[in-house]
């Protein structure tokens, strides 16, 4: 396995494969690697000749009082942790690298970008697509793997490929979660135990709606009221939305009327946690 810090060797690593005829498979990452990167490194691994993983901590996507300083950099980990899964190559470039001083050039994903964690993120959701875009160029990769469980990166990268003509395949991971049900999470590790017990709240409220659903609700409002007092359960928790949207365009459906997503992010403490639940219409 490679690792390679620089974006002409990463480019030319991958032109290489290119000119082999070779296909590659493409997992971005922002490192703290756990099983639900794995899951996707794995089928990337199943699916293509070529597989690399890029671990980046993307300072454009962070928000001026986020988390980019103290987020977890465990990088010896991550790089045994791809070595022990087959990867090819670890792109690992430093930010000058990324964004050069005099760095200009942003991509947006309109509308889909300014909804649920757009609105208390504001930039967040176009320093994703900048970062994906020249990911996409220097890795060219035929595809690449994201994760459900950040189920508005995943639409926003699939339309903002499909709006580019970028020559790349999305594909889209169930989302991995612990054994009590928590979304994995490279975030998880800030949570002090008695929030990590707190932080289950998330999944059973998706849980909740569920049984509800099945059990004939069709009115999303009733939903999100009852995954509401459920959440508000737990003295750490702090809703910041809850919605139902359908599958593709992120449109609010107050009617549960076809297959629907539904969202949440809540603060934990001083963690802001997000999950999802797909619900096939019955
Ligand atoms: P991150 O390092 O948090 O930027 O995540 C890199 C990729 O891993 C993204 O496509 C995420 O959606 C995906 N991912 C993160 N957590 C999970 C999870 N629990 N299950 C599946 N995919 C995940």
């Amino acid at each position: 396995m490679k690792i390679i810090k620089k974006v002409d060797e990463a480019f030319k690593a991958a032109r290489k494969q290119k000119e082999k005829d070779k296909s590659i498979g493409f997992v971005p990452t922002m490192g703290a690697l756990h099983e639900g990167h794995v899951s996707l490194i794995r089928q990337a691994r199943k699916e293509n000749d070529f597989v690399v993983v890029s671990i980046f901590v993307n300072p454009t996507q962070f928000g001026p009082k986020e988390d980019l300083k103290r987020y977890p950099r465990p990088i010896k980990n991550d790089i045994a942790l791809c070595k022990k899964e087959g990867v090819d190559v670890v792109f690992y470039p430093e930010v000058k690298q990324m964004y050069p001083e005099g760095y200009k050039t942003y991509v947006e994903v309109k509308e889909l970008s300014d909804l649920l964690c757009g609105k208390p993120r504001p930039g967040h959701f176009k320093g994703v697509a900048t970062v994906v875009t020249k990911l996409f160029n220097i890795i060219q990769p035929d595809t690449a793997y994201f994760g459900q469980k950040d189920a508005q990166q995943a639409l926003i990268i699939k339309k903002m490929a499909l709006d580019l003509n970028m020559p790349v395949k999305i594909k889209v991971m169930p989302i991995v979660r612990e054994k009590d049900g928590l979304a994995m999470s490279s975030r998880n590790v800030y949570l002090s135990a008695k929030e990590r017990n707190d932080a289950v709240v998330l999944f059973n409220s998706l849980n909740l709606a569920k049984v509800l659903i099945a059990n004939g609700q069709r009115n999303t409002g009733q939903v999100i009221l009852r995954m509401k007092e459920l959440i508000r359960k737990k003295k750490s928790a702090k809703i910041d939305y809850i919605a139902v949207f359908d599958l593709d365009k992120l449109t609010p459906l107050y009617k549960v009327t076809e297959d629907c997503l539904i969202v949440l992010a809540v603060w934990i403490g001083r963690t802001r946690l997000i999950d999802n639940i797909i619900i096939r219409h019955a």
